[in-house]
């Protein structure tokens, strides 16, 4: 299966609504929403260009109808062992954040606390099915890339190092990061408190650099462990917040600015490299090129990609807007392999051994 890549027009905030609204859904014959967007030719404005994803959702899209329609879905396949993965792109304003994160109020809810209402009620049904023989524990992992460097959110700014935690490449050939913390979950609200929390390490850490959250890339790990005697089956999903994607060169930026405009843009910069190298069958794709994209590991990872494009409708975002529809209406060519994860299975401690986690590999099926 290819990367599914869905494209979200935001509608017009208050202050924009005497706003030339440029970006258009195309409809089908019948009235009804296409899988099209439109926009100017900058150069040629009486000349539109098309872009076509595999969902358009336009400005009056709730956000239950995207939750629905996009990641609700794949929370079977996730319990099934499959690793998912859901990632917000697009230009700062454009409402990557309130698709994933979304508002306290329960109709503005975002993507990720519904992502884990769906996963514990679930995670309730199985247990409750099995009469208590499967077991499912979600632990949760949440941090941020900034300047190329990554930080535990779960940890108060203070722990921070300034070099920050780095990544490991897994026998498996996942990308982790090492020494990342890792919360146990119980229930939504234990779930709740711990992203507040984090999002909160999230905004003093920025404070302190004078910098801003819409220039690091936020990553919520979701780690499903589900135990039935002596199997054990895990699976991730990850939801990310990626900073915006606009081009810092024609916005004016201090001194400062423009050395971490320099770092965002170039992990995003590698990613649409990473996007164009794979959409051409490239044998040799530059994801170690940044930390953000070795993270992503677009295509790499077995399971399910889901690239939401968030956009504004109007003009004064036209260039980046441009930019942004181009990247990613070349995603849709890469191709993801839906595999699910090993089951492993529990071992009985060794006696000659005090190492290891009593967990090993062993193929499902001889
Ligand atoms: P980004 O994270 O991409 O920088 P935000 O999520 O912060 O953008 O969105 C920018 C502004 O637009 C915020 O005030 C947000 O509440 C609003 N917004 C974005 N998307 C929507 C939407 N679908 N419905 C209503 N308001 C939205
Ligand atoms: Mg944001």
């Amino acid at each position: 299966m290819s990367v599914r890549v869905v494209a979200r027009i935001r509608p017009l905030l208050d202050k924009e609504l005497d706003k030339d609204v440029i970006v258009h859904p195309a409809s089908n014959d019948d009235g009804r929403t296409s899988n099209v967007v439109k926009i100017p030719n900058p150069k040629n404005e009486s000349e539109e260009f098309s872009f076509t994803f595999n969902s358009v959702y336009e400005q009056a899209t709730s956000q239950e109808q995207l939750f629905t329609a996009e990641v609700a879905p794949h929370i079977k396949s996730l319990f099934q062992g499959l690793d998912v993965t859901i990632f917000a792109y697009g230009v700062t304003g454009t409402g990557k954040t309130h698709t994933m994160r979304g508002g306290l109020k329960l109709a503005d809810r975002g993507v990720i606390p519904r992502l884990l209402s769906g996963v514990f009620r679930r995670a309730k049904k199985i247990t409750k099915d099995s009469d208590g023989e499967t077991s499912v524990a979600v632990a949760l992992s949440y941090y941020e890339i900034y300047n190329d460097k990554v930080f535990d959110l779960l940890e108060p700014p203070e722990k921070r190092t300034p070099s920050g935690l780095p990544l490991r490449a897994e026998a498996n050939g996942r990308t982790v990061v090492a020494g990342l913390s890792e919360r146990p979950c119980q229930d939504v609200r234990d779930f709740e408190r711990l992203y507040i929390e984090a999002n909160n390490n999230r905004i003093t850490a920025a404070t302190k650099l004078n910098a801003h959250s819409s220039r690091s890339h936020a990553i919520l790990r979701v780690k499903l462990t589900q135990i039935t005697g002596d199997m054990v089956r895990e699976s991730t999903a990850s939801a990310i917040d990626l900073a915006g994607s606009e081009d810092n060169r024609r916005t004016e930026n201090d001194k400062e600015r423009l050395v971490e405009s320099a770092a965002i843009n170039k992990s995003l910069f590698v990613l649409s490299q990473c996007i164009d190298a794979i959409s051409r069958g490239d044998r040799r794709i530059p994801f170690r090129e940044s930390k953000m994209t070795r993270i992503l590991s677009l295509g790499q990872n077995n399971g399910i990609t889901i690239m939401i494009l968030n956009l504004a409708p109007i003009r004064s975002y036209h260039l980046d807007t441009l930019s942004s529809l181009n990247v990613s209406s070349r995603a849709k060519r890469i191709e993801v392999r839906e595999i699910e994860n090993e089951v492993v299975f529990k071992q009985p401690p060794r006696t000659n051994s005090g190492s290891g986690s009593g967990i090993t590999r062993q193929p499902l099926r001889p």
